[in-house]
């Protein structure tokens, strides 16, 4: 289903990314997933994967029964590289890819030049498919960008490009992303954003996230990290009261990075449905 027929009411999906290793426990994780009834998966990708391992993957997530939206990235591929994975994805009967530009990877050697930002991919999609288009978006600006208008301005390109949906890197602060969606809205964009969601597992994933992305630590979860050597509970808690609170607020949707793994999720969600 595209994604503007699916975010006509509110829905919730998963995001997995390819296993290292074989992807039973990934199927198992699924399957308990599958209960929840995400309007579809998306797939990470990596710039460095097999693109036949990742076809599989999509078309194996596929016959169980998802339906599913493969992330792709284009800071380190050629226009034909890009073509041939449409072509890829649309002979497998996929409609719909977030498009992003990807990390710049630290060999620039890799770097291909036929596409330096998302926009430009957004519109090569466009051009070339059919398909529907997603793009990230970062409540609290994105790594590279002196400020949030400038990343704002540039979240626009994306729009105008032909992107039908935003879906926003993970936060932990709500206050956060109800700023974001009023620049946004105040940049006349008006396609759904949908909240990421990361249930706090450990304090080492909090930590590698921190690292990587501007992601602000709420004061409570501050502490927890701090003072609690189990952080699942708290995890499922603090993000069910984060979930809450956005459905209030009449958020579009909710897309959990799940990490793989399905119980923080699930029990979130069984307390969100409560
Ligand atoms: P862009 O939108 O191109 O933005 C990158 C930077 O350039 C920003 O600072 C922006 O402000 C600036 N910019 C954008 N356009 C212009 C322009 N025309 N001129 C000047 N400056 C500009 N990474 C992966 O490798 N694989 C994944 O599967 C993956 N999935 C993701 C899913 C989500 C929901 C999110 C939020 C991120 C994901 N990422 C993934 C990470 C993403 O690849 C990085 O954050 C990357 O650094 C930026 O990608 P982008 O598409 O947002 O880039």
């Amino acid at each position: 289903m595209k994604l503007k027929e699916i975010y006509s009411q509110f829905a919730i999906s998963f995001e997995v990314f390819p296993p290292k290793a074989e992807n039973k426990n990934l199927f198992e994780e699924l399957k308990t997933l599958k209960s929840y009834n995400p309007a579809f998966i998306s797939l990470t990708y990596s710039a460095g994967g097999s693109n036949n391992k990742s076809f599989e993957l999509i078309k194996d997530i596929k016959n169980i029964g998802f339906d599913i939206m493969p992330h792709f990235t284009c800071i380190s591929s050629s226009k034909s590289d890009v073509e041939d994975n449409l072509k890829g994805i649309e002979e497998i009967n996929i409609d719909k890819i977030l498009a992003l530009r990807g990390d710049i990877p630290d060999d620039i050697t890799l770097i291909k030049q036929d596409f330096h930002y998302a926009n430009e991919l957004v519109n090569f999609i466009r051009e070339k498919t059919d398909l529907s288009i997603a793009v990230a978006g970062y409540p609290e600006g994105h790594i590279e960008s002196p400020d949030i208008k400038t990343d704002i301005e540039n979240l626009k390109r994306k729009v105008d490009a032909g992107a039908d949906v935003i879906f926003t890197q993970l936060f932990f602060d709500n206050g956060k992303f109800y700023d974001f969606q009023e620049h946004v809205q105040n940049a006349g964009i008006t396609i759904p954003i949908i909240a990421g969601i990361m249930p706090v597992i450990s304090k080492k994933q909090i930590n590698k996230m921190t690292s990587l992305a501007k992601i602000s630590i709420p004061a409570k979860l501050q502490t927890a990290l701090d003072d609690y050597d189990d952080l699942k509970s708290f995890g499922i808690d603090f993000a069910t009261k984060q979930c809450d609170d956005l459905i209030k607020n009449g958020v579009c949707g909710l897309h959990f990075y799940t990490l793989n793994k399905s119980y923080s999720t699930a029990k979130i969600l069984d307390n969100i449905r409560r």
